[in-house]
């Protein structure tokens, strides 16, 4: 494990909360690396759930250190309201680290998130509103404001100063009413620096120091690789880099310290937001995916997610730019009522054949799955699942096997983690 990074490789919500806190079990560390409080995780400890957004999914266990890298945007009030979560049901969060170059939430940031979306019609994203687009922005054009500027009152009222008149003009531009109070803004900020405080450091030095004294870093990945802002469904992703190389940048490790790459892939694909997707379906068989599959409802947002086949094309990518050194494949259980199940092998566009996924996303919009049929497997119980799972990979259904063998080959790694029901119980450890 020293360096292991667990990253979706579809559309975010494949599961990866549960494979984590899995790993978590084995790591001294886990980062988040990317992202905001947009991304959601579920971790299941019992019947007790847990939805974390900002939070590494780590925080559940007292002995790791939990650390939101620099790459990550912090929304403070979100934060604090997941620590006091936790601190109500038993749990202190004082494992938490936070990096004082991570970039900070404001309020015009959401107001520019919604006006920008309609502006954009058709380009529309489906963000979820909460202005981590905007912080982004603000980070790459270096008029953003950190964790390390919150603690310091002078350094954030000088810094408003000459931001938040610049935000007004550009509000104002886009035909906003809103009027941004930078007394207001100051208090809040300022008030989240102080509560705050005592989790922000340099969390880089932190890590440098962790790594060097052998501990296993668990690199948590938000969302999935086709949102990633370079490689994924642009512009219909997130603004964040999500591939596996991020992990490095966003946590200031550098990459030699990653030693393993697993890629966590949903037997089935879903997302929320607009954009292209090729194997989708809206029949009986959506249904089923989306009510069984538990969590078909963005974390976030609660929207219902669109459901579809695997689509291998989009899987290949996901192998070939994050490295993957193992595959974790979760919801298979949800598959369980199919006779047959398809994948999507390749696109064709008029006569010609789409094997890679392409740039070009109105030519996404056009093209027509190529499918493959696999057979079903036994439909079980949740109890029957754990039950197979307790016993290891080999008492796995053949034909479930078959359709882990196909999606192994053509991301060209191995299956390291099987998952077939929420419960951590329900999960296999593949031996390397
Ligand atoms: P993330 O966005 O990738 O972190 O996804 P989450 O960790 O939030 O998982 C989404 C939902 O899938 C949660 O409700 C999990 O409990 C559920 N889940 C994870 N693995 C499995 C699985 O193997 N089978 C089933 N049925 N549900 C799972």
């Amino acid at each position: 494990m020293p360096g292991t990074v667990v990253l979706g490789c579809q559309f975010g919500d494949e599961g990866k909360g549960k494979v984590i806190d899995y790993l978590a079990e084995h790591a001294d560390v886990v980062v988040r690396f990317h992202g905001g409080a947009n991304a959601g995780h579920t971790v299941l400890v019992g019947a007790e759930k847990y939805a974390f957004h900002l939070v590494p999914s780590g925080i559940l266990r007292p002995a790791t250190m939990n650390v939101i890298g620099n790459g990550v945007v912090v929304e403070p009030a979100t934060l604090l309201q997941e620590l006091e979560n936790l601190r109500m049901r038993g749990h202190h969060p004082d494992n938490l680290r936070i990096s004082d170059r991570a970039h900070v939430v404001m309020p015009y940031h959401k107001v520019q998130d919604r006006i920008e979306e309609d502006l954009k019609g058709k380009m529309k994203a489906g963000t979820t509103g909460r202005g981590i687009g905007p912080v982004y922005e603000d980070k790459v054009g270096r008029f953003g404001i950190r964790m390390s500027d919150l603690m310091d009152p002078a350094v954030l009222q000088d810094k408003l100063e000459t931001i938040v008149p610049i935000k007004q003009r550009l509000l104002t531009a886009y035909g906003s009413h809103e009027v941004l109070d930078p007394k207001a803004i100051f208090k809040e900020y300022a008030g989240y620096g102080e509560k705050l405080g005592k989790y922000v450091t340099d969390t880089s030095l932190l890590l440098d120091q962790e790594v060097r004294a052998g501990k296993r870093i668990l690199f948590e990945g938000a969302h999935g690789t086709l949102l990633d802002v370079d490689f994924g469904i642009y512009p219909y992703g997130v603004s964040s880099n999500c591939a596996a190389a991020m992990a490095s940048i966003g946590s200031g490790v550098g990459p030699q310290a990653i030693t393993e790459v697993i890629g966590v892939v949903k037997a089935f694909t879903s997302r929320v937001g607009t954009g292209p997707l090729p194997t989708e379906i809206h029949d009986k068989t959506a249904d089923m995916l989306r009510e069984r599959g538990g969590g078909e409802y963005g974390t976030t947002t609660q929207r219902p997610r669109r459901v579809g086949w695997l689509d291998l094309v989009m899987l290949r990518l996901a192998a070939r730019v994050n490295g993957l050194t193992g595959i974790a494949v979760t919801k298979l259980d949800v598959l369980d009522t199919l006779k047959t199940i398809k994948v999507c092998t390749a696109y064709t566009f008029t006569d010609e054949r789409i094997e890679e996924f392409p740039a070009d996303m109105r030519l996404l919009s056009k093209v027509k799955p190529v499918y493959e049929e696999f057979d079903g497997w036994p439909n079980l119980t949740d109890e029957e699942w754990s039950s197979l799972a307790r016993k290891g990979f080999d008492a796995l259904p053949k034909e479930l096997k078959t359709y882990l063998d196909r999606i192994s080959k053509e991301m060209r790694a191995p299956i390291r983690i099987v998952s077939v029901g929420r419960a951590r119980d329900a999960t296999i450890h593949v031996p390397a």
